[in-house]
């Protein structure tokens, strides 16, 4: 029997993003279509013809997606550059020259590169300021061109509607936010940690996903299977009585799943306090404004993490002011006057981003990613500050500084937030002058250094996903080590604890964002440190608000 019609295979893994779905395997492909070099040079003039065609369909799709989806997140007006880009794309000339380029021989990389330097040129050279600016984006294209070519691009999905169980070997916090959310009934990965971004994003989008299920052949690509993340089991091809059980374990659970909502329901714009009196805000961590309002329909008092990279990893150049001042407009729009905290941009170690070309590092989680590289490169940062300070003159706007060690660190964010506000005020523009400013607690130094740095800043919120893996000294990335986070929270545990009592002895205030501020066996521990605010992702609002009010 070969693997293709080999039947009902079931393959264990662990549940990170519980929930159950049935449907059609689809491979992320990126592997697979990488060319060898070698190949290239041997194909003839008209292969290379058709291989542009295809990359030219590719980039199209990819384009006509990030113009929807910034549309939809930041306005219409910031989407317009992605139909600049598709008219680049078009633009006769360049296709013109591209074609010559490859009937006198070149491959199709190579007439890609050489067609776009020309025009960029060319464009360089006009008087025009508005043309000029154009030739930037030409290179832009013709990266994208260039991936699509070595299959390095978007189109790894069929862009044909359907709905499937993505299988990947590991998926990368871009890939997986630029991936077709609505589209997605389930993820499978080969490998994955459970406190991973990726995990961290199935979750919040409330999609059953499986880590850790070993390599599965691309043979199964198409397949029809059965995810359980419960069992922690993919069943693929599965017989009838498989199929069956299936379902009415579905049905019950669905069941029991609409009863227990009912409840849930009737807590929205309920406090959330538990019976000795001890009051715990309770809000959502989310990466947009489609997730704030999810928020909002699921009685959150406000956002305790707005990840704002995801507004990086998503594009692929800088976003300009303009474009994070609208997505932070759209949030604040959609939270209605109640909180946010956006935390200011925290990319490095597994969040890579193509165009901030960080330097290759041996240790990247222990390297140049968060403040840090937001300190080192502060024309970014203060792009993102002057964005979020604006947006501030509409609603109720705190910031959060990650990956904090030192109090020097705060000092200098500080500084470029007065600066800021200084250059907005010279420009006319709002904001709110005394937004509330707080940092991350997610290395063990913050946790220590905290008395020191409440001296500093309005409040803390505990990211538990790094302050496990810096403790520990465990890689939050590698599935290898990822059950020392899983067996070993005591000793996070208690530098919250040591925290809490530092900040509150000093009448500050203190929340937790990471992952293990919806773990429900460990809410009565935060009650009883007076935890003032936990933060989770939308699917976990309700049940986190309901286990409060059940606590001592
Ligand atoms: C954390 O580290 O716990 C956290 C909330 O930040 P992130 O998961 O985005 O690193
Ligand atoms: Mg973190």
């Amino acid at each position: 029997m070969n693997e293709k019609t080999e039947k009902n295979r079931i393959l264990r893994g662990v549940g990170i993003s519980h929930g159950c779905a049935c449907g059609t395997l689809r491979f992320f492909r990126k592997a697979a279509l990488v060319r060898e070099p070698e190949e290239r040079i041997q194909r003839s003039p008209q292969k290379e013809a058709e291989r542009l065609h295809e990359a030219l369909e590719a980039v199209r799709a990819h384009l006509g997606r990030l113009c929807r989806h910034t549309a939809r997140e930041a306005g219409e007006e910031a989407a317009e550059i992605f139909e600049i880009h598709a008219m680049l794309l078009d633009d006769e000339d360049f296709l013109e020259s591209m074609r010559v380029e490859i009937s006198s021989g070149a491959c199709a990389e190579d007439a890609v590169k050489r067609s776009a330097k020309q025009y960029a040129e060319i464009l360089s050279a006009l008087s025009d300021p508005y043309l000029r600016a154009r030739a930037a984006d030409l290179g832009d294209i013709a990266r994208q061109l260039t991936d699509a070519l070595s299959g390095d691009g978007e189109e790894r999905i069929p862009d044909d509607g359907t709905s499937f169980i993505l299988v990947a070997r590991d998926l990368s916090p871009s890939d997986t936010v630029t991936l077709p959310k609505e589209r997605i009934l389930g993820f499978v990965t080969f490998e994955g940690s459970a406190n991973s971004h990726t995990a961290i994003l199935a979750r919040a989008m409330g999609i059953p996903a499986l880590i850790g299920v070993g390599e599965i052949s691309e043979a199964y690509d198409g397949t029809f299977a059965l995810l359980d993340t419960m069992d922690g089991t993919l069943i693929i091809s599965p017989d009838l009585n498989q199929q069956r059980r299936f379902r009415e374990k579905q049905g019950e659970a669905n069941a029991l799943a609409k009863e227990h909502e009912r409840y849930l329901r009737s807590l929205i714009n309920k406090p959330a306090i538990t019976r000795g009196g001890h009051k715990m805000l309770i809000y959502a961590n989310v990466g947009d404004a489609d997730e704030a309002r999810a928020a909002l329909l699921n009685g959150a008092d406000g956002i305790g993490l707005l990840r704002s990279e995801f507004l990086y990893l998503s594009r692929d150049r800088y976003p300009t002011e303009e474009e994070l001042y609208g997505s932070y407009r759209t949030v604040v729009d959609a939270m209605q006057g109640k909180r946010i905290v956006i935390r200011t941009l925290d990319v490095g170690a597994d969040k890579q981003i193509p165009y901030f070309d960080l330097p290759k590092e041996e240790n990247p989680a222990l390297g140049f990613r968060g403040v840090r590289i937001c300190l080192a490169r502060e024309a970014i940062f203060k792009t993102q500050l002057r964005a979020i300070l604006r947006a501030s003159a509409h609603g109720s706007i705190s910031l959060m500084i990650p990956m904090v060690v030192a109090c020097d660190e705060v000092r200098r964010c500080k500084r470029l937030i007065t600066e800021c506000m200084e250059e907005l005020s010279r420009e006319g523009h709002g904001y709110d002058p005394h937004p509330e400013f707080g940092i991350m607690i997610e290395t063990p130094a913050a946790a220590i250094m905290c008395e020191e740095l409440a001296a500093e800043v309005d409040f803390f919120s505990v990211g538990t996903n790094d302050l496990l893996q810096y403790t520990l000294a465990a890689d939050r990335q590698n599935a290898a080590v990822s059950a020392i986070c899983e067996r070993n929270t005591e000793p996070v545990l208690r530098l919250i604890e040591q925290s809490a009592d530092a900040i509150h002895r000093r009448g500050g205030w203190i929340g937790i964002c990471g992952e293990l501020a919806a773990e429900l066996s460990l809410t009565q521990r935060f009650a009883d440190m007076a935890i003032d605010e936990l933060s989770v992702s939308v699917p976990y609002l309700l049940g986190v608000r309901e286990k409060v009010t059940e606590c001592k």
